[in-house]
């Protein structure tokens, strides 16, 4: 059954850039438009930025070096990772990489940081509004306007009902692409599903700490019905799996809290995620998809460099191509929903990855309502010009003494 609503919606406001999700790709779109002196909104469905990274208790700043000594992303990435341990680091701090004397082995750590979800989301805020982004909280964008191929509005709704903005150019950092598929871009979901997540921060006699997991059973004498929830797997896009997938994860909490207060009677819960932890969903299709057959790979419209955090080594040049498509020519895509394969997804999905793609998306719509047409070089001058080092063969040469990591240290 469908009701038909006689809708008068209300125009909210006017925007050169509008960025949609306040995720670590939607802070670094957001602060590059803006730096390019563009009126720029974003818009966050949650109140706090960060998205998986703040209110997923996603806090490990993946590599933004290949393992090897070399620093690979740049920018608002390098930005972005030293702004979330501003009041020091939980973990992993990047002493190695920091004292210039490389990571070349094996158990050497790589650049990457445990941050601070609460402390990080405060300081990002700060920094956006700081930078002149009007930031618009509780707004969930709800549907598009295009006309000939452009998005000329984006609807949306939050505490004051619903509205909407005038837009030049939009970017998609919702994760999901949820703007890019109301706007009939062309989407793809990820095939193998998500597996079911319980990460979490608790206090016990080890101190405050992050609980890295999966599903956790139950322990002993406390079996519960039906089959284990190890094996399911989750698209990450339908209202009733999620809820069925965070209330698991909650159970999987619980089952942990029961075994560890086993052995400590101190031990507590102390911040559950409050979205859902899901890594692949839905991404765009765009003019071209990055493969794992691109690492080493010059590419010459590349807009930034990703290291693979799985292994030590592999260095891929993120070609613009990757971030519009052009059938909606002024809406670009950043984030975990860039258009890549589904098997380097799981690599490009990653902090360090989002904020390379989110300052390349920002700087570009603030170029241009007309993507197929900028000019790529003029893009590139203007992220060098931020300090985004391009290609691989600009990287400076290894220091003395520094050979790429012996093949029998690389990670499997
Ligand atoms: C269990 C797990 C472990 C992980 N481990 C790591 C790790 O160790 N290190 C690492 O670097 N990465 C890790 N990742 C991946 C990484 O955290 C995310 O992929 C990355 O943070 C995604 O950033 P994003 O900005 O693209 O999207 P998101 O973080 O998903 O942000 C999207 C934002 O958009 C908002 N939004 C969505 N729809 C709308 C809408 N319609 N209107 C308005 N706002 C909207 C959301 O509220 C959210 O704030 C992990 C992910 C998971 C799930």
């Amino acid at each position: 059954m469908y009701l038909s609503e006689n809708l008068e919606t209300p125009v909210w406001g006017e925007y050169e850039v509008a960025v949609c999700g306040g995720g670590i790709a939607g802070i670094s779109a957001a602060l590059a438009a803006a730096r390019q002196g563009k009126k720029t909104v974003l818009l966050e469905q949650q109140y706090l930025l960060g998205g998986l990274a703040t209110a997923g208790l996603v806090t490990i700043y993946l590599p933004l070096c290949d393992g090897m000594g070399r620093q690979i992303s740049f920018g608002i990435a390098e930005e972005l990772l030293r702004l979330s341990i501003r009041d020091g680091a939980e973990a992993r701090y990047p002493e190695n990489w920091l004292e210039n004397k490389g990571t070349r082995t094996e158990c050497d750590p790589r650049f990457q940081v445990q941050f601070n979800p609460h402390l990080f989301a405060i300081h990002a805020e700060a920094l956006l509004l700081r930078e002149g982004v009007d930031l618009l909280y509780g707004t969930r964008v709800t549907d598009v306007r295009v006309e000939d191929s452009y998005i000329r509005c984006l609807f949306v709704e939050n505490k004051s009902g619903r509205g909407a903005f005038l837009v030049r150019s939009v970017v998609d950092a919702t994760g999901d692409c949820d703007v890019a598929l109301r706007a009939g871009a062309p989407t793809e979901t990820f095939l193998a599903g998500n597996k079911l997540s319980s990460w979490y921060y608790s206090l016990g006699k080890d101190g405050y700490r992050l609980n890295l997991q999966d599903w956790v059973d139950p322990p002993a004498g406390e079996a519960e019905k039906g089959p284990s929830p190890k094996d399911r797997r989750f698209d990450g896009l339908e209202a009733k799996s999620l809820t069925e997938q965070t209330v698991l994860s909650h159970r999987s909490v619980y089952h942990d809290f029961l075994r560890k207060r086993k052995e400590d009677p101190s031990y507590v819960p102390t911040c559950l995620p409050s979205i859902p932890q899901v890594r692949m969903t839905r991404k765009l299709r765009g003019k071209c998809e990055l493969s794992e057959a691109d690492s080493h790979r010059h590419c010459e419209s590349s807009v930034g460099m990703v290291s693979n955090w799985r292994s030590r080594g592999p260095v891929y040049e993120v070609p613009f191509e990757a971030l519009f498509c052009p059938e909606i020519r002024n809406l670009l895509c950043a984030g975990r929903c860039i258009s890549t394969d589904q098997s380097l997804w799981n690599i490009l999905r990653v902090i360090p990855c989002c904020a390379v793609t989110g300052e390349a998306a920002g700087t570009a719509a603030a170029m241009t309502d007309d993507l197929p047409r900028l000019s790529v070089s003029e893009l590139q001058k203007r992220l060098r010009q931020r300090g985004v080092v391009l290609h691989e063969k600009d990287l400076p040469p290894p220091r003395a003494g520094e050979g790429p990591c012996p093949a029998e240290a690389l990670e499997k």
